[in-house]
């Protein structure tokens, strides 16, 4: 009989590939996904440690699934709820204590045993199973080979953990350290995705570019390690896959090998989300991120050097311990240097355990909120221009699937934008030109236009 699984996904886009993992994991098993929590067999929450009071958002979702759970007792059924993710990492123990009807709780790289898990909940129904294990057997060596369709755009982990420990950081102590995963094993699961209808891959990672994974020569030989560089090359050599993306790198981790992909690999769209977090070096050096401001600009000049159209985008933290408004003013500096694409930016929230959470010098709040929305004006309006400047350019398109509107496809540019454009559902996985007509605030609108030769783009 199908079993109905649920599962809720918080947080960053490993989250996302995990989540559709754990689905595959299930589906011999019988389950199969339902779209909410009310009457499912098995409930997972996929958290996300990064963002501010995430402990207490999980705490109060499950006291809603607890009513779920309890309603579907007095049916005489069973709902089995489990934790995943960085707080189950983080809070593991904490969450069976507050969170009695919780049955498992497991850390992201536990999820492998998921099976023997939820046997284990099954035979002594109100045993809680706690896994917050860092197994010494990578995961992915127990996953099965995924057999659901990946969709056009697809993502591939390809890199976990991260040795870094900046010092506002949680992701060192919840996703533990780094790993990269063997190259052969990454290019079969890119083959798969591809033959499965995947027409780009975004290759996933905490600390994705400091990649450095065994390679084998002929499927045989050792080749010794490669690095991201090396990686990207042999994945764009796949029949059928046309755009490769990254993410997250770290700007310490940007080198030669990886910049000449950049130069040299047309399928590597040019657009890179490469977190600076700050412009000064004071506060650079007390987040512990191991460059300078200037050493961001130079990596980034490297890299326009190699792709002169190369799209930035990045993440700032503003009000971290001890900033100064100089220090701040440094960031604002950094970033009319650049001129970004588009970027992501936070308050400073201290994360328990980490230690910038401890420091004696924290920045109060309105002066955080106040730094925040200066950050945020200024990388709008670079948003804004760089949108703006799309506009009578062609760009080659990839449709993802329908718009809101009936005959209308939302695809991607290569520089990521969302673009919305009137075409048939038959081109969906097509990479198609089309001529920017409009700019939203979050997205491009236009309208096919003749064939291009080959993938590039070519001037309206
Ligand atoms: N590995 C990436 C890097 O090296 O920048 C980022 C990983 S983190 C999942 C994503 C972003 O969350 C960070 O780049 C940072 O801007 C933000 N972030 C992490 N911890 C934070 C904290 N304690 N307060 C505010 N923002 C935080
Ligand atoms: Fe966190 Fe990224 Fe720093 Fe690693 S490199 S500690 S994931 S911010």
């Amino acid at each position: 009989m199908t079993k109905r699984l649920f599962i809720k996904t918080y947080g960053c886009q490993m989250n996302v590939y995990d989540s559709a993992r754990m689905a595959e994991l299930l589906a011999p098993l019988g389950y199969a996904m339902t779209e909410g929590p009310d009457g499912a067999d098995l409930v997972i929450l996929n958290t996300c440690h990064i963002r501010e009071k995430a402990a207490d958002k999980v705490f109060s979702e499950l006291g809603a699934i607890r009513r779920l759970k309890h309603a579907r007792e007095r049916q005489g059924g069973r709902m089995v709820i489990a934790v995943a993710g960085c707080v189950a990492q983080a809070e593991g123990e904490e969450i069976l204590a507050r969170a009695p009807f919780v049955d498992i709780v497991f850390g992201p790289q536990a999820y492998h045993r998921l099976p023997e898990m939820l046997a284990r909940a099954a035979r002594a129904a109100g045993e809680q199973v706690l896994d917050t294990s860092f197994p010494a057997e990578p995961k992915f060596d127990f996953l099965p080979q995924s057999g659901v369709a990946p969709g056009v755009s697809a993502f591939l982990t390809v890199q976990e953990g991260c040795d870094k420990f900046c010092t506002f950081c949680v992701v060192p102590y919840t996703r533990g350290a780094e790993y990269s995963r063997p190259a052969d094993d990454i290019l079969a699961e890119a083959r798969r995705l591809v033959a499965g209808g995947a027409r780009e891959i975004t290759l996933l990672g905490q600390n994705v570019n400091a990649y450095h994974g065994a390679a084998l020569a002929d499927g045989l030989k050792s080749a010794g390690e490669w690095g991201l560089g090396e990686l990207i090359r042999a994945l764009a050599r796949i029949p059928g896959l046309a755009r490769l993306r990254y993410t997250t790198s770290h700007p310490r981790d940007v080198d030669d090998g990886l910049v000449a992909a950049h130069r040299d690999v047309p399928e590597l769209m040019p657009f890179l989300h490469l977190p600076v977090q700050s412009g000064s070096d004071r506060v650079l050096a007390a987040m512990n991120r191991r460059h300078s401001a200037d050493q961001y600009r130079r990596t980034v000049e490297r890299l326009r050097q190699a792709r002169p159209d190369l799209a930035l985008s990045s993440d700032f933290i503003v009000g971290f311990p001890g900033e100064s408004e100089a220090d701040f003013r440094a960031t604002l500096d950094l970033v009319r240097d650049i001129g970004f694409a588009q970027a992501f930016s936070f308050k400073y929230s201290p994360r328990p355990g980490t230690p910038a959470a401890s420091a004696a010098d924290q920045v109060p709040e309105p002066v955080k909120a106040q730094r925040l929305a200066e950050l945020q004006a200024l990388l709008r309006q670079q948003q804004r221009a760089f949108n703006a400047a799309c506009v009578g350019r062609v760009l080659p398109v990839l449709f993802e699937r329908p718009g809101r509107r009936p005959g209308q496809l939302v695809g991607r540019s290569p520089y990521l934008q969302a673009v919305h454009a009137d075409a048939g559902m038959e081109r969906i996985g097509e990479i198609v030109p089309v001529t920017i007509r409009a700019v939203a605030p979050n997205s491009l609108a236009g309208v096919i236009s003749p064939p291009l030769g080959g993938t590039g783009e070519v001037a309206a």
